[in-house]
C-alpha cells in the first residue's frame, strides 16, 4: 500500500534527478537534457576535473540545484529523489594518471555512496561505466558479453578496475537490495565542453591543429577508436535509464577509424597547416575499440545520428573560443 502511495506521489510531481559529476563534460550535457525533459536536477561535483563553466548557464534556473561535494563522502539529501545518475570520475587517461587514488575512490567509495542514496530514496540508479572495462580487447567489435582483457596493475588499472568494481557493486545492490539499476558502457565520446588539456585525442588534436602545431599521433597511429557525438550518447543513456534493461549496455558509435585517419580528418576539418608527428604509444593503449551496439539498437531503438563531420564542426567551433 505504502509502495503504491509512493508511486502515486512520484507520478504527481516533477521527477527529481541527482547527477554526480554534473560539472563534467558528460554530466553537464546530461543535466541540460534532463532539465529540458522536465526534471528537477541536483548536481554534485567537487571540480577535481569538472569545470564550473560547464554549468554556469544554469545559474538562476530554479529547477537546478548544485552541491559542491566529493561524492566519496556521505550524501545526504532531505528531499525525494527518483533517479541517480552516477557520472563522477576522472575520465581521460591523462586525468586518471594524475589522480589514480581519487579515481579508485570515486569508482568504489563514490559508487557505494551513490548506490546507498538510490537505495534510501528508492530511486533508479545508472552507472556511467566505460569501454575501458574491456581493456585491450581480444574480441572485436566488443559485445557486452565480453569479459575483457585488463592489466590491473598498469597505468590504466586505476580507472579500469574502479569501473569494473563499480559494475560489480551495482549488480550486487540490484540483486541483494533490489535497487533498479542500469549500467552504460560509454565508448569514446566528443563534443563541446571537453577540457582543452584533458589529454584525450579530440581536444589534443583539435587544439594542436587550430594552433598549426604538430599533431601528436601516438605509436604508428594504427590503433582504432570510434567516436560518438555527445548529443547522441546522452540520448542513448537517457533511453537506457527509462528502459527496463538492467544488464550492461554499450552506447557508442560503431564507425571505426585509425588514430592516424582521425588526425587527418581533424587537420582537414580545421583547414590547418599542421603536420603529423609520431610519439611513443602509452603503455596498455588499447589496439582496437569499437562497440557492438546490437542491444542498444534492438532494445532502445537507438543508434547514433550525428555524422563525424557535423559533430566535428560544432566541437571545433567550441574549441576555437578556448585556444
Ligand atoms: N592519442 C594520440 N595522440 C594524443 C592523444 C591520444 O595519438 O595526443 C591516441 C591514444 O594513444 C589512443 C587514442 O588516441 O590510442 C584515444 O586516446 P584517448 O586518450 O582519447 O582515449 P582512450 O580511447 O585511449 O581512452
Amino acid at each position: 500500500m505504502r509502495a503504491n502511495n509512493n508511486n502515486k506521489a512520484r507520478r504527481s510531481r516533477q521527477p527529481v534527478s541527482v547527477v554526480t559529476g554534473a560539472a563534467g563534460f558528460l554530466g553537464s550535457h546530461l543535466t541540460d537534457l534532463l532539465l529540458a525533459r522536465g526534471h528537477r536536477v541536483i548536481g554534485i561535483d567537487n571540480f577535481i576535473t569538472g569545470n564550473v563553466q560547464n554549468i554556469a548557464h544554469l545559474g538562476g534556473n530554479p529547477a537546478f540545484k548544485f552541491i559542491q561535494q566529493d561524492v566519496t563522502e556521505f550524501l545526504f539529501l532531505n528531499e525525494p529523489v527518483d533517479f541517480v545518475w552516477h557520472f563522477a570520475s576522472p575520465a581521460s587517461p591523462f586525468d586518471y594518471l594524475n589522480f589514480p587514488i581519487q579515481t579508485l575512490k570515486v569508482g568504489s567509495l563514490g559508487t557505494h555512496k551513490a548506490l546507498g542514496l538510490a537505495k534510501e530514496k528508492k530511486a533508479r540508479f545508472l552507472l556511467a561505466s566505460t569501454s575501458e572495462i574491456y581493456g585491450d580487447p581480444l574480441a572485436h567489435p566488443q559485445p557486452e558479453e565480453y569479459w575483457g582483457n585488463v592489466n590491473p596493475i598498469g597505468p590504466r588499472g586505476c580507472y579500469d578496475e574502479a569501473k569494473r568494481f563499480a559494475e560489480a557493486l551495482t549488480m550486487a545492490y540490484h540483486r541483494e537490495h533490489k535497487v533498479a539499476t542500469r549500467i552504460v558502457r560509454i565508448f569514446n565520446t566528443y563534443g563541446p565542453r571537453m577540457r582543452l588539456n584533458d589529454g584525450r585525442v579530440v581536444p589534443a588534436f583539435v587544439s594542436q591543429a587550430l594552433k598549426n602545431k604538430p599533431v601528436t599521433v601516438f605509436g604508428e597511429g594504427k590503433q582504432t577508436r570510434s567516436f560518438c557525438y555527445v548529443s547522441d550518447l546522452i540520448e542513448g543513456i537517457y533511453r537506457l535509464m527509462m528502459s527496463r534493461y538492467d544488464l550492461p549496455m554499450n552506447i557508442g558509435n560503431p564507425a571505426e577509424m585509425t588514430v592516424r585517419q582521425f588526425a587527418e580528418e581533424i587537420i582537414h576539418a580545421t583547414k590547418s597547416r599542421s603536420r603529423i608527428v609520431f610519439k611513443p604509444l602509452p603503455q596498455d593503449d588499447p589496439k582496437q575499440r569499437r562497440p557492438d551496439i546490437t542491444k542498444a539498437r534492438t532494445i532502445l531503438k537507438w543508434e547514433p545520428k550525428v555524422p563525424l563531420a557535423r559533430g566535428l564542426t560544432d566541437t571545433i567551433a567550441y574549441f576555437r573560443t578556448k585556444v
